[in-house]
């Protein structure tokens, strides 16, 4: 009888200790979102190999979370490293970091409203990153791309000879700038980075920009003149849907999650 009595003594200690330091709980709980979130974009055929997803440490504005470099579908918490907003990595210990990991932390540093960030190579986007049209907002989910997709030209910051990779400060920054206030930039003959409040939106969003971009390519090859949303549909739709985020993030993060 003691036995049960003392580990009810201590869960009770235990909840007791937990209940006031509750925002320490947070930083585990966002790693799991971060790590799901790798597995969901993967699943999703956001990214594949390549590509990556970061998250704004709760407890520190000024770090962020982003794996060692790797596939996305194979990362676990262990492979979740801290860097600064130069991104420095803070916890290496021998483990390698994404060339591009410069694209997140410039974009942490220029949008304090940002909490996550996604780059990918996602097919459907690269057509729009090198021709004139622009990607629009095509249907209500992907109302957050609002009046148009701005889109980095690297060789304005550069010159003519990069090979494409976001890996210094100075084209992070570029890039954080030709993103300036919206949800989302196209990174031409590359790619395209998402930005959101948190990870599940930004994760949406990412997801939400290729079925945008396929739609929008379809329209087009119909001929005539496609209907995009207009700003104030724009803006009223991205309001509602905001709210609707969190029954995708349940159904993708159960889809990762099965075999
Ligand atoms: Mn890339």
């Amino acid at each position: 009888m003691d036995r049960p009595l003392f580990l009810l003594g201590v869960l009770a200690a235990s909840f007791a200790a937990a209940a006031p330091a509750r925002a320490a709980d947070a930083p585990v709980a966002t790693i799991d979102d971060l790590v799901a979130a790798n597995r969901i974009l993967a699943h999703e055929n956001v990214v594949d190999g390549f590509g990556h997803v970061s998250a704004r440490d709760p407890q520190n504005a000024n770090q962020y979370w982003l794996s060692r470099s790797m596939a996305p579908a194979l990362v676990t918490a262990a492979d979740i490293l801290t860097y600064d907003l130069d991104s420095n990595a803070l916890n290496a210990t021998g483990r390698t970091s994404f060339l591009e990991r410069f694209i997140h932390g410039a974009i942490y540093k220029a949008r304090p409203d940002v909490k996550a960030v996604v780059h990918a190579h996602t097919p459907a986007v690269i057509p729009f990153g090198v021709s004139t049209v622009k990607l629009q907002p095509v249907f209500h989910l992907a109302s957050f791309i609002g009046a148009g997709a701005p889109v980095f030209e690297i060789r304005d910051a550069g010159g003519p000879a990069t090979d494409l990779l976001v890996k210094t400060n100075p084209l992070g920054d570029a890039l954080a700038r030709t993103l300036g206030s919206a949800n989302i930039a196209l990174m031409r003959g590359h790619g395209m980075v998402v930005v959101g409040t948190s990870i599940p939106e930004a994760v949406f969003r990412a997801y939400y920009t290729g079925q945008d971009a396929q739609l929008q390519s379809e329209a087009l090859r119909l001929g005539g003149r496609p209907t995009y949303l207009n700003a104030e549909e724009a803006s009223n739709a991205s309001q509602t849907v905001t709210g609707l985020i969190d029954r995708a993030w349940q159904l993708w993060k159960r889809a990762a999650a099965s075999p």
